[in-house]
């Protein structure tokens, strides 16, 4: 088991945007020109509290960073490259380390492509999300079709190659949005990695008004489904490799960050919001970002909350991490019982049985969590039968990981 001795993962928040999107409900800071220094300034107090507490323990060397927001590439290139020394230059000079921050296009022009890729950043995740002038209107997004394409190019001329495209789908179809026509555009970008999130409707924001008032219906289950299945066929088909519920990658290019998270690697999250997974321990920051700027300064903490995992949190988050990812469940360790409603998904055409291995299909994975439930419900009480258990409990991680709990807030992951 990794010990939090030595959390090889980090992820840094950056909770600023230019402008909230209508379905967006996280604590974002709606500010075009924030305070670069102030932010850094507060990660690296945090890190140093942190640090100095002795409760967990940053390795010498990281295998992953991960930068996500809100919009990190609206902050000062400088300071988001400066992460490196408040890190610790020799955590970010390890091989095959990998750093992805996010960014918008509209905010990513050549000069912060080349401050990022000269300060060790080596993937770029770009918040895309749709090709069509009326889809990002209505979103509420900055960027157009145009302004996409040249930050890609921009980030390829910096030398980073390995990026990566945010797409939503399931959106009203009041909107008209073209999907498979976005589907091919982003196929155009070639970038080898891309990423699918399905909107859903979130308290609170203009998206959850509008619906309530009547003036927008939300997409159907229906079309929400045969889009998800149109882009994992059309993507397929392209060659990536559908290698988790909502990520595809080309070969060698699947994110190392999150793949890390989902096998169970601990990670420590700094920032506002930022959540940290370690030693069957979780916990959390203040969300809202004056909070947490102010808690820091006063204590060097942000954390508002954790909790130790329980035996049934760990399994149930063991069953979910293994049936959202390609890498599946050991159907050996199924029981009777489990075995059976894995049989039935198979009938179903919801999992395939291959190898020694369940492993749900794109059809499964829209129903991911009913199915998750379904298969822990099934299993023997305080584990599988027989050896080795489906995922080991050392395995079991945060659900979702850091990405998926900041990235699109107003999105649902495979579910219906
Ligand atoms: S969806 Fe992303 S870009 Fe839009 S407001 Fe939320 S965090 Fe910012």
């Amino acid at each position: 088991m990794r010990t939090p001795a030595g959390i090889r993962s980090v992820y840094v928040h950056a909770p600023f945007c230019a402008r909230r999107c209508c379905y967006c409900d996280f604590a974002v800071e709606v500010n075009r020109r924030p305070d670069s220094a102030e932010w850094l300034a507060a990660i690296r107090t945090e890190l140093e509290w942190v640090e100095g507490t002795g409760h967990v323990r940053v390795a010498r060397s990281l295998e992953t960073l991960y930068v996500g927001g809100g919009t990190p590439s609206v902050l000062d290139p400088r300071h988001v490259a400066g992460l490196a020394a408040v890190l610790g230059r020799e955590r970010t000079q390890a091989p095959g380390f990998e750093w992805t921050v996010e960014a918008n296009p509209e905010s990513f022009t050549g000069r912060v492509a080349q401050r990022w890729a000269g300060g060790g950043v080596n993937r770029v995740s770009f918040g895309v999300q749709s090709f069509s002038p009326a889809a990002l209107r209505w979103m509420g997004r900055l960027h157009s079709a145009g302004d996409a394409a040249e930050a890609v190019a921009a980030a390829r001329t910096a030398g980073i190659a390995n990026l990566s495209v945010d797409l939503i789908f399931g959106l009203p179809a009041a909107v008209r949005r073209d999907w498979k026509g976005d589907l091919e555009h982003a196929l155009g970008l070639e970038t080898p990695h891309i990423s699918l999130y399905g909107l859903t409707v979130e308290k609170g924001t203009p998206l959850a008004r509008a619906v309530g008032e009547g003036r927008i219906t939300p997409c159907g289950d229906a079309r929400y489904r045969d889009e998800y299945l149109l882009a994992a066929e059309t993507l397929a088909g392209a060659g990536y490799e559908h290698y988790e519920v909502s990520n595809f990658a080309l070969p060698g290019f699947a994110s190392r960050h999150n793949t890390l998270c989902w096998e169970g690697a601990p990670y420590l999250g700094l920032g506002n919001g930022a959540h940290s997974h370690a030693g069957g321990r979780r916990w959390w920051n203040e969300r809202d970002w004056a909070v947490y700027r102010e808690h820091v300064a006063r204590s060097g903490s942000g954390r508002a909350g954790g909790e130790v995992l329980t035996p049934r949190q760990t399994r149930l988050e063991a069953v979910w991490l293994g049936l959202r990812t390609r890498k599946g469940l050991a159907s050996a360790a199924l029981g009777p019982a489990a075995s059976a409603v894995v049989r039935r998904w198979e009938d179903g055409g919801l999992a395939e049985r291959k190898d020694g291995t369940v492993r749900l299909t794109p059809e499964g994975w829209l129903v991911l969590d009913a199915l998750t439930l379904e298969l822990e419900t099934a299993l023997e009480p305080g584990g599988v039968e027989g050896s080795p258990d489906p995922l080991p409990a050392s395995e079991a991680v945060d659900g979702g990981g850091p990405r998926e709990m900041f990235k699109y807030p107003g999105v649902r992951h495979g579910t219906m």
